[in-house]
């Protein structure tokens, strides 16, 4: 559970709230039998809506990785209650899971997203469950849910050609940015433009992080990502690395000195990015690492134990629900405007971006120097602030 005493105390929570919180409102085990794949002879999906106060919709991605469970479907989304609340969309967190390799060919994902509709189609086209990417899926996986649903409102993260948001791929890296330059202005008293950055993962969030840090003027002395890594102290080429990635499918391998991707966490640099997968920080590691910034571009990369770890030795940690809530912001956008038919510019979707995450990015600063707590504590506190204003509207308590 997110939510932990202390935050509770922070804001006087009421105990009703605290017992709403601690455990999803609904969730949905099902199974794909028919619509499979090369190689499968069943696959298991998850459809958890954690808590749905402010919704429906409840919005939160669709995770596709070998590595899903239950448990971890129903942890992203009770981070996507919090994140959804703390950039006060009117949306309740929900998230998706499918077992499945996130490696597959784009032709067995289309098979298998188009298995997911089937099994889920009352709950997309009643606008119950709102998706978007999150690893292993991407806009073409977005596109056979539309191809599907004919609803363009029912997914968001589409290719632009069928109501997309212009700035939507790129929104999640854009927010991540945004809050590393803030960050470092606030904490590291520094310009970005003399500040080391290494960053874990080069998908969508990583990728798109390094380039709007590199055009800022950040050096992105280090990128890693499922199979190696690559450094060089002078500064990766960003658009050389993409190219790069583009062909060879990973990182390693590019130009600069390899880097075992472990060691990524070791570095001394200003910043330290971890933009892939959940717990990569944790009491194994923590103790390594040199980084006195660390802004979370994927969901839940820091344990407990690693976050208490790096809280006492000074370390500032801008929380998941913060820094990574571009995406959402978008996909706010993206929905409202599927609704309305109306259409936007890239640099609009920017903007919103930026402007909705420096606000609230002020917000929790500012709760976190008046009651002395931690940025995590602190944006938890917010955004639960909101769920139990909502909660108490809708007579939940
Ligand atoms: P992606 O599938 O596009 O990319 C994932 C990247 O992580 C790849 O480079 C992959 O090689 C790397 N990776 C995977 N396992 C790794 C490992 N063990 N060690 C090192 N690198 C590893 O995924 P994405 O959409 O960029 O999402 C990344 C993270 O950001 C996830 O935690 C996701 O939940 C979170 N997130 C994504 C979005 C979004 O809009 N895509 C929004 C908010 C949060």
């Amino acid at each position: 559970m997110l939510l932990d005493e202390e935050v509770a105390r922070l804001i006087n929570a009421p105990e009703k709230a605290l017992m709403l919180l601690s455990e999803p409102d609904r969730v949905v085990h099902f199974r794909l039998r028919r619509h499979l794949p090369p190689g499968y002879k069943l696959i298991h999906a998850y459809l958890v809506y954690h808590n749905t106060a402010r919704g429906p919709p409840c919005k939160g991605g669709i995770r596709m990785s070998n590595d899903v469970t239950l448990e971890e479907t129903t942890q992203l989304a009770e981070l996507m209650t919090y994140k959804n609340a703390l950039m006060d969309l009117p949306f309740g967190g929900g998230k998706a899971g499918i077992v499945a390799d996130s490696k597959l060919l784009r032709a067995s994902k289309a098979v298998i997203m188009h298995g997911f509709v089937h099994e889920v189609r009352h709950e997309l086209i009643s606008g119950n469950y709102v998706p978007a990417p999150d690893l292993g899926t991407g806009p073409a996986e977005m596109a056979d849910i539309f191809s599907e649903t004919h609803l363009r409102e029912s997914v968001t993260g589409k290719p632009v050609g069928i109501g997309g948001l212009p700035g939507r791929a790129e929104a999640t890296g854009k927010g991540v940015a945004t809050i590393v330059e803030r960050s470092v202005e606030e904490f590291l008293k520094k310009d970005l433009s003399n500040t080391t950055v290494a960053v874990q993962g080069f998908g969508n969030v990583g990728s798109w992080t390094c380039s709007f840090l590199e055009e800022k003027g950040a050096k992105i002395v280090a990128v890693t990502d499922v199979d190696g890594g690559t450094m060089n102290l002078n500064g990766i080429d960003i658009a050389e690395l993409k190219k790069y990635c583009a062909e060879k499918g990973t990182v390693s391998g590019c130009g600069g000195k390899s880097l075992n991707k472990e060691d990524i966490f070791k570095l001394d640099v200003d910043v330290l990015v971890p933009a892939a997968i959940g717990g990569v920080i944790s009491g194994d590691n923590v103790a390594d690492v040199k980084a006195s910034l660390i802004v979370e571009g994927a969901n839940a990369p820091t344990t407990k134990e690693a976050d208490k770890a790096l809280d006492k030795k000074g370390a500032v940690v801008v929380p998941d629900i913060l820094a990574n809530a571009g995406g959402v912001v978008a996909s706010y956008d993206e929905w409202r405007k599927a609704k309305s038919g109306s259409k936007t510019k890239k640099e609009e979707t920017f903007n919103t971006v930026r402007e909705t995450l420096l606000e609230v990015f002020d917000e929790v600063l500012d709760f976190s120097q008046k009651k002395k707590a931690s940025l995590r504590k602190s944006a938890l506190a917010v955004a639960t602030l909101r769920l139990i204003d909502t909660m108490s509207s809708r007579g939940w308590l």
